[in-house]
């Protein structure tokens, strides 16, 4: 099994392998060197970038079955929902092409029955004390420059029910830290009752025994429910952490973009996070390149940037995607130089503030979570940093350390993008 792409897909992949699992069919997870004579990639259509990568892993496994190294090949995922009529015409030495949820084709397909009682369960790839609990599919927003409505559909919120279901499994199993994810976690419910179920669904989650640590990423600016900025300022599980993509915040451009708020919003947002949450680790992600996107526009971005201080940043430069309001409306302006000397410019800014920011916690003590050990240390993290995107604390020579567990650990050293910790004896 091979997943491309974000951590929705993950998740997708975890419960495709769960069911093959439940009919004792061994399975691997992007393994580098792999026997398995099946293979399944599960694709990306996000942005070019990442349909490159998930159209050159196609033709390596079909070079492999050319080779008679590997007798199925099957695709699934973003790029295949998305082009399935292209990539058959091209592609025509790939067993079956599958689109996005619809797992239950797939291991029909394979030559096993769908275990509908297979609820929840999933086969994990992430470490065994984290994995990502997806609570919704789909999108309603119109943001001008995505793809992802018209791959994934309409917002769907999976029950509350089902979603206790799956993490009551996942904290059967060993997991310690929930990350919550969807294409927009703040309209979670909206679609069920045109009222937000995230707080409800956020404190019993927070009921479940073995759950230390909830993660809240991919929300939106836009409606934002009020109420759970109370339930992460008081429930000591969730992470005084959020992952809030604001994407750009001259107002020329969030109307561009048709994110729905404006300069003056964003701003009293985040300011309300801040006053309702002291100390919490804010992740936003920036586009720039967007057609219409003016020098004084990403001027407007990189003061919003330097006052603002995000705690983590992410940035992408625009890529013009067929069938997007963007595509349909506008020329794909920007020269890509442009966009990328754009994005640099952001990115060195944001080192000196993530630096900034670090260095002010040398000498405080933090419970860390260890994600990883060898010969060397262990890799950690802080409430403040979500796995494989946000800073790691690094301890030395680590002794009688185990991975999943939590540890009280002073932080003698910063970097722009790591600390280097101690363990405090108890
Ligand atoms: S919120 Fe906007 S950017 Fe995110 S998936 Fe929906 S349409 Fe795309």
């Amino acid at each position: 099994m091979i997943t491309l792409g974000c951590s929705k897909n993950t998740v997708d992949s975890e419960k495709l392998m769960a069911q093959l699992n439940a009919h004792a069919v061994q399975v691997q997870h992007n393994a580098e060197q792999s026997d398995a004579r099946t293979v399944i990639i599960n694709t990306c259509g996000f942005i070019n970038d990442a349909k490159q990568e998930s159209v050159d892993t196609i033709l390596e496994y079909i070079n492999a079955k050319e080779q008679g190294l590997i007798d199925n090949l099957y695709v699934m995922g973003c790029l295949s929902e998305r082009y399935a009529k292209e990539l058959k015409t091209e592609m025509p030495e790939v067993d079956q092409f599958f689109g996005v949820n619809n797992i239950e084709d797939i291991v029909k397909a394979l030559g096993y029955d769908y275990k509908s009682n297979l609820v929840g369960e999933r086969l994990l790839s992430t470490p065994s004390h984290y994995a990502y609990l997806k609570i919704a599919e789909g999108c309603n927003r119109k943001c001008s420059f995505c793809a992802i409505p018209l791959i994934r559909g309409k917002y769907e919120s999976f029950a509350v029910d089902d979603l206790l279901t799956e993490a009551k499994l996942l904290a059967k199993h060993g997991v310690k830290e929930l990350l919550l994810i969807a294409q927009d976690t703040s309209y979670y419910g909206m679609d069920i009752q045109k009222s937000s179920l995230l707080t409800t669904l956020l404190e019993k989650l927070s009921e479940i025994n073995e759950i230390e640590w909830i993660r809240l990423h991919y929300a939106y600016p836009a409606g934002f429910p009020k109420d759970v900025i109370d339930v992460i300022a008081s429930n000591p599980k969730m992470c005084k952490y959020l992952d809030i993509p604001v994407q750009h915040i001259s107002d020329n451009m969030l109307k561009i973009m048709r994110r729905g708020l404006d300069k003056k919003k964003t701003i009293e947002l985040i300011e309300n996070f801040r006053s309702k949450i002291p100390g919490l680790s804010i992740r936003t992600t920036l586009l720039v390149g967007h057609p219409g996107e003016t020098e004084a526009d990403f001027e407007e971005l990189y003061n919003f940037v330097c006052d603002t201080k995000f705690d983590r940043l992410g940035i992408f430069t625009y890529s013009h995607e067929e069938d997007t309001y963007a595509a349909r409306h506008y020329k794909d302006s920007i020269n890509p130089g442009v966009k990328q000397e754009r994005a640099n410019i952001i990115m060195k800014a944001q080192q000196e503030i993530s630096l900034l920011k670090n260095r002010q916690r040398i000498a405080h003590t933090m419970k860390v979570v260890i994600d990883n050990i060898d010969d060397a240390a262990a890799y950690g993290r802080t409430q403040y940093d979500s796995p494989e995107v946000d800073n790691e604390v690094i301890i030395n020579n680590p002794e009688n350390i185990k991975v999943g567990s939590f540890y009280d650990v002073k932080i003698i050293e910063a970097g722009e993008f790591d600390l280097e910790g101690e363990l405090v004896k108890p």
